[in-house]
């Protein structure tokens, strides 16, 4: 070292208190409770008396740096210019005094358009990829069939109707960003990776050879260039090699389908945290609205808002009812892709902490 001064460190998570509402700094480890007072507002009582009040609006997830100037012009107003986002990119604006609620709840839907809700049994905004617009692998656009979902759902994020909080996510391929969910969307590929031999030679092709969680790519000379070969029987389509190697390339315009994985969540409450299981699949991807993904989510939801009991997550009424009586009741046909079989997958596949599903 020669004594020069190394700039402050600037990767990480920063420090979240300075971020904190100053009610929320004062009163930090000294809530008494919380209600929802109605779809979208929470009200935060401390022990010294202290109140909070949390309104939830719904962004549309891309965000243009104008919009995001909008969100913090009335935070300045309204919120001392504190707002926060949620996991799930609610925006969430809090005022300490209850008068400043309703001109609070004024200004999001006039100005941002932006609807209220999304807490309790409710659907939360839909968590989804990044699509077309910002990567390079997708087979769908998450994000445009989250907003042509949303546009169905409006009234479920307005209302709270459901058994319990019902939490939507998407993903654009089936082996990064998607997350557990009580309902998932996600791509499915129906062929093994087409391979360009003529470009193979640009990086090294151990990293595809071990991306690969069941084996099925080996190294090859093709024409006399160094390159892999896949074995099909082995091959499950999913992707991974794609995302590793741009020259294999498995999306299809053709025959890549939507499917709809349900009964995954992450929280402890009543039960442990669950993996989805596969509902519906072969489902068109539909640009530019994708009505027939739309159209099996609803009745998903319509079927569990009918029979799910009070507190019952996704996967928990399904588990009570019996995934027999989930197909009768939702009308999905059962096919011999529902059937899991692989039971070892989760000791023998190649997995980092990152389960790769
Ligand atoms: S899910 Fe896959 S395709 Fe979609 S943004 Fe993430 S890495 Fe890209
Ligand atoms: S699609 Fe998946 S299973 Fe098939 S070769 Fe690529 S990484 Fe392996």
């Amino acid at each position: 070292m020669n004594g020069t001064k190394l700039a402050p460190r600037d990767q990480g998570a920063p420090d979240y208190t300075k971020f904190l509402h100053p009610a929320m700094a004062r009163n930090y480890g000294k809530w008494d409770y919380h209600e929802r007072i109605r779809p979208g507002v929470l009200l935060y009582v401390a022990e010294n008396g202290d109140t909070l009040y949390t309104v939830r609006a719904g962004s549309p997830r891309t965000m243009s740096p104008d919009l995001i100037r909008k969100i913090c012009d009335i935070a300045d107003r309204y919120c001392q210019g504190y707002l926060r986002f949620s996991m799930r990119t609610n925006v969430e604006f809090m005022v300490e005094d209850e008068a400043d609620v309703e001109p609070l709840i004024e200004a999001i839907k006039t100005e941002l358009g932006f609807p209220i809700g999304g807490t309790g049994p409710s659907i939360s905004n839909i968590a989804h990829t990044q699509g077309w617009l910002h990567c390079n692998l997708p087979g769908t656009d998450a994000a445009g069939a989250v907003k042509a979902l949303m546009d169905d759902l409006i009234e479920e994020f307005e209302n709270e109707r459901f058994p319990n909080r019902v939490k939507i996510a998407t993903s654009c391929c089936q082996i990064n960003c998607g997350r557990h969910a009580d309902i998932a969307i996600i791509v499915q590929h129906h062929h093994p990776p087409r391979i360009d031999h003529t470009n193979m030679q640009i990086c090294e092709l151990p990293k595809v050879v071990a991306i690969c969680p069941v084996a099925a790519i080996r190294p090859a000379v093709v024409d006399g260039n160094p390159s892999v070969e896949v074995v099909e029987e082995k091959c499950m389509y999913c992707g991974a090699c794609h995302g590793q190697c741009p020259s294999m390339e498995i999306r299809d315009a053709d025959t890549d389908t939507l499917s709809i994985w349900v009964g995954g969540k992450g929280s402890n409450a009543r039960t442990g945290p669950s993996l989805m299981k596969l509902a519906v699949w072969g489902l068109p991807n539909n640009p530019p609205r994708w009505p027939e993904v739309s159209a099996a989510v609803r009745r998903i939801l319509e079927t569990y808002k009918e029979e799910g009991k009070d507190w019952e997550r996704v996967g928990e009424w399904i588990e009570r009812i019996g995934w027999q009586r989930f197909f009768e009741k939702t009308g999905f046909p059962f096919t011999k892709y529902h059937i899991e079989d692989g039971p070892q997958a989760m000791w023998t596949y190649n997995r980092s902490t990152h389960v790769r599903i």
